[in-house]
């Protein structure tokens, strides 16, 4: 197609005083893609799949879509990939509550069915939380008039793309108007995602801004375009030596490595060539920074970042807090970071683009392989395309590391001139299907095998496969499991869920999760001690568990006989390997979740399993749903094991043991805290009520305004403290207390 010039004023039906808020922020004409867009119907409902480089105004594209479409009187609602994307792009679409657009987003627990926001105008969610809302029967779905899937390509992805694609499926079963606007990275086979989604396909590879990509070896660095640059290197290493040229030219970088340790390692390094290159401003909003990092929880993990930001440099992974990533991204786009050495999740979405992308490490462990495996075409140029910001940058430079001549050669060919790999549709695996069955029959798509199977047929998989066969046969397996759990029964070809295989698809587990989680609570006393409920939820399918270290098998072996009577459900034999690994692993889970649930410091336990805050907050935010789920679920089948059930889940998630959960309730309390005052005598709601007020404030270090906004929180009448001097005598105890404000109950974080 022609380059089309649209201008955003040319564009009919936005809501009033929409466009001139777009001029006002410099977006006048639309860039040619956006063009192509609009020329398509996405402005006047019709669906569109847009397949276009990273930064190239895919946002504006949905935005222009989702605005028409409810200035008809409709309502939009925006699918991201990632949950720390739906705040972000919250906060960009809250920008239109000025012009009467009401915009909210939900992240919250999987169970519920999101009433409130059945008066937004438009909803961000995750593919997760709009397949969980559909599935509590939310009756504003059906109001849904346009439907953005953001980052689609990830239908690719075996864990998270089947939950996308049926999402999208039933969506537009539920509503066959339904404008879909489907957003992508380029890809080989973008036309076959716009046929699945019968839509237009705008498919584009132009930039706002030029990349340049290629591949450094010694000094020289070769470009796609036969150009060459000379790096001057003296005794740097390759990454440390680009990052020094960049910061010449006052440009940052993202520095791609593969693992988290080589991200933090990295950081280190680095944080001595940009230390350099810091002003005195710079280096005091990078100390303030830095504290910020400390406060946010006190572990090694944020001692490293912190050290590293206040010279400039940082690191950024899964496994830190989602605090440190804010603060890390925004100061790079603030251009006091001047560099960042991320692992891929970075790549994912986050808007971080910076002059130059240097991906050091285009190979990574898979643990499939066993053993190192190339990255994807598409992530690479997921990763490329961070390069170059528009209006700050002449340029954006991507830049691949070659230690050899033939690596500078298999560089160019594998990912500088590649096109990245088609996206395949990772439906037809029997972990999917279990879910997104029970799921579809449970919630009215299918009341018989036909209508299932014509179901299935609305997907990508169908669409982009000739052997039929296979989802039929996998088809027939999952059925078969779900019938023998009882989840699903089947009468002459008709399928109903039982009132167990409805709680489960609502509960939003795995139907195996469930499985395991009856089969323990069934061979459970009344009172299953916490440690054996977290090891329960942690062997199943829906627990990311931890890894075993080498020397871990010897220690956790000998503690599983050791706890052995507080397992629920059968150990597996020590020579069926695969198995009782698997059962270890699930120890190491359950007993980090039973050190946080006994007050052990956060850094004690990074340290003690080798993780990071995030993982454990990750961690204890995945038990306390399945914790959840297990009590509803011996709710449903009669078992008397209940209260134990919702002792243990609250351990976990105000992390601290029985005697303070009435305490650690109190919104601004959380574990340190409550265990303070719980040594002053305060050991109850009751008593925080009536307590001395001197001795309150003791135990909050004599921070006046916490302990009122205390005393509030838990109701009392004269919370006021004027005047009242801290009882002090508490100090000296305990001296584990970190940054009072910083990491309340982690119940909170949602
Ligand atoms: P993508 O979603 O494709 O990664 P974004 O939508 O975030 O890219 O756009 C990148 C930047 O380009 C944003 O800062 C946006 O404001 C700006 N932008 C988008 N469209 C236009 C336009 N037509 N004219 C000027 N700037 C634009």
């Amino acid at each position: 197609m022609d380059p089309v010039s649209v201008e955003i004023a040319d564009i009919d039906g936005l809501p009033e005083g929409v466009a001139d808020h777009f001029r006002e922020q410099g977006i006048e004409e639309l860039y040619p893609p956006q063009g192509e867009a609009v020329e398509a119907g996405v402005a006047d409902g019709e669906s569109v799949v847009a397949s276009v480089p990273t930064a190239s105004g895919k946002t504006l594209i949905a935005q222009l879509a989702m605005l028409t479409s409810v200035a008809r009187g409709g309502k939009a609602l925006y699918i991201v990939p990632l949950r720390a994307l739906a705040s972000e792009k919250k906060a960009e679409f809250e920008e239109f509550e000025q012009y009467g657009i009401d915009v909210g987003v939900s992240t919250g627990n999987y169970d519920s069915d999101g009433d409130w926001l059945a008066s937004k105008d438009i909803i961000v969610a995750t593919s997760e939380k709009v397949d969980s809302l559909v599935r509590n029967g939310a009756q504003w779905v059906d109001d849904l008039t346009c439907v953005v899937a953001d980052e689609v390509h990830l239908v690719d992805d075996p864990n998270r793309g089947p939950t996308l694609e049926v999402t999208l499926a039933k969506l537009r079963k539920l509503n066959e108007d339904l404008q879909t606007v489907a957003l992508s990275a380029t890809v080989g086979n973008a036309d076959e995602i716009a046929d699945w989604l019968d839509a237009t396909l705008v498919d584009s590879t132009w930039r706002p801004i030029e990349l340049r990509s290629g591949v450094l070896y010694g000094q020289a660095l070769h470009f796609d375009d036969g150009s060459k640059t000379q790096i001057s290197r003296g005794n740097e290493k390759a990454t440390a030596a680009l990052v020094e040229d960049t910061l010449t030219d006052e440009g940052s970088s993202l520095v791609f490595v593969n693992s988290r340790r080589n991200a933090e390692a990295s950081a280190r390094r680095l944080a001595d060539v940009t230390r350099d290159h810091l002003d005195p401003e710079e280096r005091d909003r990078l100390a303030e920074i830095a504290d910020e990092i400390r406060e946010a929880s006190d572990t090694q993990t944020s001692e490293d970042l912190a050290d590293a930001v206040a010279k400039g440099a940082a690191f950024h992974h899964a496994g830190l807090a989602s605090d440190h990533r804010a603060l890390v991204e925004d100061a790079f786009r603030d251009r006091l970071v001047k560099v960042i050495s991320a692992t891929p999740t970075l790549a994912a979405g986050v808007n971080t683009p910076s002059r130059r992308v240097i991906v050091r490490d285009w190979r990574r462990y898979d643990g499939d392989v066993g053993g190192m495996a190339p990255l994807d075409v598409l992530e690479v140029h997921q990763m490329f395309g961070r390069a170059g910001r528009p209006g700050l940058d002449p340029y954006g430079e991507a830049v691949l590391i070659a230690n050899s001549h033939d690596e500078l050669d298999e560089l160019f060919e594998r990912y500088v001139w590649a096109d990245p790999e088609p996206v395949r549709s990772k439906l037809a695996a029997e972990p999917a299907l279990r879910t997104h069955i029970l799921a579809t029959v449970a919630t009215g798509f299918a009341d018989t095998e036909d209508e299932l199977v014509s179901f299935l047929e609305r997907t990508l998989y169908a669409t982009q496969t000739d052997e039929t066969g296979r989802l039929e046969t996998v088809t027939q397996n999952v059925l078969d499991y779900l019938e023998r759990n009882e989840f699903l029964a089947r009468e002459n070809g008709g399928l109903r869920a039982t009132g167990l295989g409805h709680r489960v698809s609502q509960l939003y587990v795995d139907p195996m999760s469930a499985a395991e989680i009856i089969y323990g609570l069934r061979d459970a006393e009344d009172r299953p001690t916490a440690f054996g409920l977290y090891h329960l939820v942690a062997r199943t399918p829906d627990m990311y568990e931890l890894y075993l270290r080498s020397g871990d098998r010897e220690e956790y072996t000998e503690l599983a006989y050791e706890r052995e009577t507080e397992f629920l459900g059968s150990m597996p034999s020590e020579f069926d390997d695969g198995a009782f690994e698997d059962w270890l692993s699930a120890l190491k889970t359950a007993r980090m979740l039973e050190d946080w649930a006994s007050e052990t410091d956060e850094d004690a336990i990074a340290e003690r399993y080798g993780v990071g805050p995030g993982d454990i907050r990750g961690k204890v935010e995945t038990a306390e749903w399945l914790l959840n789920a297990a009590e509803r679920l011996a709710g449903e089948l009669d078992l008397e094991c209940g209260p134990a059930i919702r002792e243990a889940r609250k351990r976990v998630e105000y992390g601290v043991r029985e005697e303070l959960l009435d305490l650690a309730g109190v919104r601004n309390v959380g574990r340190k805290r409550a265990r303070r005052l719980y040594e002053a005598g305060v050991e109850s709601r009751a008593d925080l009520r009536e307590a001395d007020k001197s001795v309150v404030l003791g135990a909050v270090r004599g921070r006046t305004k916490t302990a009122e906004t205390i005393l509030e929180n838990v109701g009392r009448k004269d919370p006021d403290l004027t005047g009242v001097e801290a009882d002090t005598e508490l100090d000296t105890e305990s001296s584990a207390d970190a940054g009072d404000g910083g990491q309340q109950s982690l119940g909170d974080f949602e």
